[in-house]
């Protein structure tokens, strides 16, 4: 928990606020995936105040969408609300019903629980709740419409999806939570899972890791694009040289915890890392990295224990074998000069 707080702490910026809601409210429901969807889809209309109505189109959209997928977007019992959206998919109701039941029911437990992150609000608004008694509204802030004007405004759809992607993945496997076995798949660079024999992927690799990275290089800080185009898209690095595997075939150097996403220049670039082992101060940012997502709940907390080990000493010792083990073996170290400010 203390982690969160640092987090926020070091970097109280605009965008830290959005993603913390993103990546640490609380996983009961993802009516807050599709309220930050909607959010982020009209903000760009520039209108300020909005009736339920007027959220319901949206909301209820990205709500049925991910039902016809994952029937399951709540942890425990049943919800009414659900209920219908799956009615409209199955061509029960008609959209004009759907409308009106989610005015009616849909915003019942998001509105107020939006903002709260770690059991409490935070300090940054990017609505206020105007419920009058004939109209229920919120009213946008100047922050969502902050966040509209920055350079990564469209990674933070991207990043509600993935993340989206990865709580109602374990939800569906019905959170045995200690069997979800996230893994990576470097052709078509995603996340998936086993289950019952079958693939499934999650989703994109380099969306699901950019949440904590904020659109910067893992080495060096400077600017990274998760999408975008072949020859400037940031590259997923494997932080231990994917060439370790054969000789250290008791690791998994494609699970996550060994996953970053690095600019090209720093992966591959003149004076890159190509094959060399990180600088002992990178290994520190990684451990510090995959604490982060363990101690956030993050639904790749069981994937990175089970590859790192169960108690942080453990994965402590894992990391220092692993570095060991991989400069025996590669011999040389490789570090960077920062080109943006330290952000994680
Ligand atoms: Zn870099």
């Amino acid at each position: 928990m203390a982690e969160i707080e640092i987090f926020q702490e070091e970097f109280p910026s605009l965008e830290s606020y959005w993603r913390s809601i993103i990546l640490f409210g609380q996983n009961v429901a993802s009516y807050k995936f599709a309220l930050a969807k909607s959010l982020l889809e009209i903000a760009p209309l520039g209108k300020n105040a909005l009736t339920l109505e007027d959220l319901s189109e949206p909301f209820s959209r990205h709500l049925c969408e991910h039902i016809k997928n994952f029937p399951k977007q709540v942890t425990s019992g049943s919800s009414k609300f659900l209920d219908t959206c799956k009615a409209f998919n199955d061509g029960e109701i008609s959209k004009d019903r759907l409308l009106a039941a989610t005015s009616q029911m849909g915003f019942n437990n998001v509105i107020d629980a939006f903002h709260v992150v770690n059991k409490k609000d935070i300090p940054m608004r990017f609505y206020q709740k105007d419920y009058g008694r004939r109209n229920k509204k919120i009213v946008l802030t100047d922050n969502i419409f902050k966040l509209q004007t920055m350079k990564y405004f469209d990674d933070f759809t991207n990043e509600t999806e993935s993340r989206w992607n990865l709580v109602e993945t374990a939800w569906e496997l019905g959170i045995s939570r200690n069997l979800l076995d996230v893994q990576y798949n470097e052709k078509d660079k995603i996340l998936f899972v086993n289950d019952d024999f079958r693939r499934k992927t999650i989703t994109s690799a380099r969306d699901a890791l950019n949440g904590y990275q904020k659109g910067k290089c893992f080495y060096c800080f400077d600017d990274i694009t998760v999408n975008g185009s072949e020859n400037l898209i940031c590259d997923i690095d494997h932080f231990f040289p994917h060439t370790l595997q054969p000789m250290m075939k008791y690791i998994n150097i494609d699970g996550v915890w060994n996953l970053v996403l690095s600019c090209q220049n720093c992966n591959r670039g003149g004076g890159g890392k190509f094959a060399r082992v990180p600088a002992v101060k990178y290994l520190t940012r990684l451990h510090k990295r995959n604490e982060f997502l363990i101690k956030s709940h993050h639904p790749l907390r069981e994937t990175i224990m089970a590859q790192t080990g169960a108690s942080q000493s453990e994965r402590i010792a894992f990391l220092r074998a692993t570095d060991k083990n991989a400069v025996g073996l590669l011999i040389h170290r490789w570090g960077t000069v920062n080109k943006g400010m330290e952000v994680f």
